[in-house]
């Protein structure tokens, strides 16, 4: 027997568990593509699949809806695998086990994929049911959402019509997303040259710190390891004669870095002094980061004495102003979504070579004048002191519209199903939204779904009774979309 067969709504249901037992990872995606374009097909549904295994398919608007306003329907194809240790599954090959545990739906073992098989069994059962009242309908899955958003960015939707866009990919109810940052990376260098210098070497390193996501996290006042080796230098260049062999810290743009490491070089004389200065320089930042980072510490040891290689005064000087004078963090709240974070960015990873000092910044705005204007103070900075910036991976926002008419449809709608206030938040990390926003002028759209929990882990799990609450929502907010 199938495990969803008591479940409800029974079409959803049935659809979600076809879905999981199509293995279906970020970057194998081809059979569950197939999978939607054979529903198509066999529906008699006209559909586009491209090469990248995106899907897109069309149904006429019901009777008396033929000359309606289009609706967009979104989710993503791929989900993350993962698996409790011990548990024997190969994601490439083997479908999921599914249970019910009271009122969740979960998977032995592994992660669900409610996140985001439930947008494209909500969709299927919406395209197969004929006897819904809905207007022209445009679905689009993509793919591999979560490496990166490269189904949205590949998808062509030059042909769509509609302009309203329900995005079923949020995880608690009730809760409707209606901003999401854009960004970019920057990756900031600067060109030094390097002398032999005699003296005693002493590694320096910063570690200790939670970290966290770059977009998510970034409110929470966590210390950047980047920017703290530039306040211990910068702290030490005031009082003992030092240079700079080697800068190292941070792993990706997008996580704030926890641990730095430098090595400078110094006469042994100054030794006493450079310890009690990290010293007591760590006492000043365990007061500071009490909350934030309690563990954060600062360690010190001699490597050796010897010729070295280090940076010529001028480059290290420039390196120092650059660490001192980079703007990190927060740069702007919202004023229209209290608590949100709109304009930040963060140093990401450092290092240093023999020619080059480089710096990896990750950009987000909601606003996206304001990131291009982060960029352009990084580039300033960048050239004043001879080096140069690159930028890459540019994505637009999704900014929030003052008005929006689904915005207003979906209130009323929620409110006359569950008499509850529905919440319209933002969030400072990308989804898919921004970048469809990106190719369809003046697109509506709203981010919702049932609650899912602890996504992402083998924890995850679909609230069975919210996900037939979000289904009442979609079909009823689609029969008053006339
Ligand atoms: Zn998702």
């Amino acid at each position: 027997m199938r495990v969803c067969e008591q479940l409800k709504p029974k079409n959803v249901f049935k659809y979600f568990e076809d879905l999981c037992q199509i293995p279906h990872g970020s970057g194998n995606t081809r059979e569950i593509s197939n999978y939607c374009a054979d529903f198509a097909k066999s529906h008699g549904l006209k559909y586009i699949q491209d090469e990248n295994n995106n899907v897109i398919i069309f149904k006429d608007g019901s009777e008396g809806y033929e000359n309606a306003e289009p609706v967009i329907i979104q989710g993503h194809l791929d989900m993350v695998c993962e698996k409790e240790s011990g548990v024997e599954i190969d994601f490439e090959k083997d479908g999921l086990q599914l249970y019910v545990d009271g009122d969740f739906l979960k998977a032995k073992g592994t992660t669900l994929g409610g996140d985001d098989g439930i947008a494209i069994a909500y969709a299927l059962a919406i395209l197969e049911d004929d006897s819904l009242l809905h207007p022209p309908l445009e679905v689009i899955f993509t793919v591999d959402e979560e490496i990166g958003l490269l189904g949205a960015e590949s998808v062509d939707l030059s042909m769509l019509k509609g302009k309203k866009l329900l995005n079923i990919d949020s995880e608690e109810e009730g809760i409707f997303l209606t901003s999401c940052a854009g960004g970019l990376g920057a990756v900031c260098e600067l060109p030094i040259t390097r002398v032999e210098q005699e003296g005693t070497a002493y590694e320096i390193k910063v570690t200790g710190l939670q970290g966290g996501h770059s977009g998510a996290e970034i409110h929470k006042e966590r210390g950047n390891a980047i920017a703290l080796m530039g306040r211990i230098l910068h702290t030490l260049y005031h009082e003992i004669p030092f240079t700079i062999e080697k800068l190292e810290g941070g792993l990706k743009d997008n996580a704030i870095p926890r641990e730095t490491v430098s090595v400078i070089v110094l006469d042994t004389k100054k030794e006493e002094d450079l310890l009690s200065m990290t010293a007591s320089l760590e006492q000043e930042w365990k007061k500071e980061y009490h909350t934030s980072d309690p563990d954060i510490s600062i360690q010190c040891r001699k490597l050796g004495e010897g010729k070295r290689s280090v940076l010529h005064n001028s480059s290290a000087v420039k390196v120092l102003f650059f660490l001192r004078n980079m703007p990190n963090g927060i740069q702007n709240m919202s004023m229209d979504i209290v608590g949100l974070v709109e304009t930040s960015l963060n140093a990401g990873i450092m290092k240093l070579s023999d020619q080059v000092f480089s710096v990896n910044f990750s950009v987000r705005s909601s606003v996206t004048s304001r990131k291009y204007e982060l960029a352009d103070r990084l580039a300033f900075l960048t050239e004043f002191l001879g080096g140069e910036i690159s930028v890459n991976g540019d994505y637009p926002a999704w900014e929030y519209k003052p008005e929006s008419k689904i915005r207003g449809l979906m209130a009323e709608v929620y409110w006359d199903l569950f008499q509850k206030e529905p919440r319209f938040e933002a969030i400072h990390a990308g989804l898919e939204c921004g970048i469809l926003s990106g190719k369809i002028e003046d697109l509506d759209c709203i981010s919702f779904g049932p609650d899912l929990i602890d996504i992402h882990t083998p924890k995850e799990r679909m609230n069975i009774s919210s996900a037939e609450r979000v289904w009442n929502l979609i079909i009823e907010f689609l029969k008053r979309s006339k």
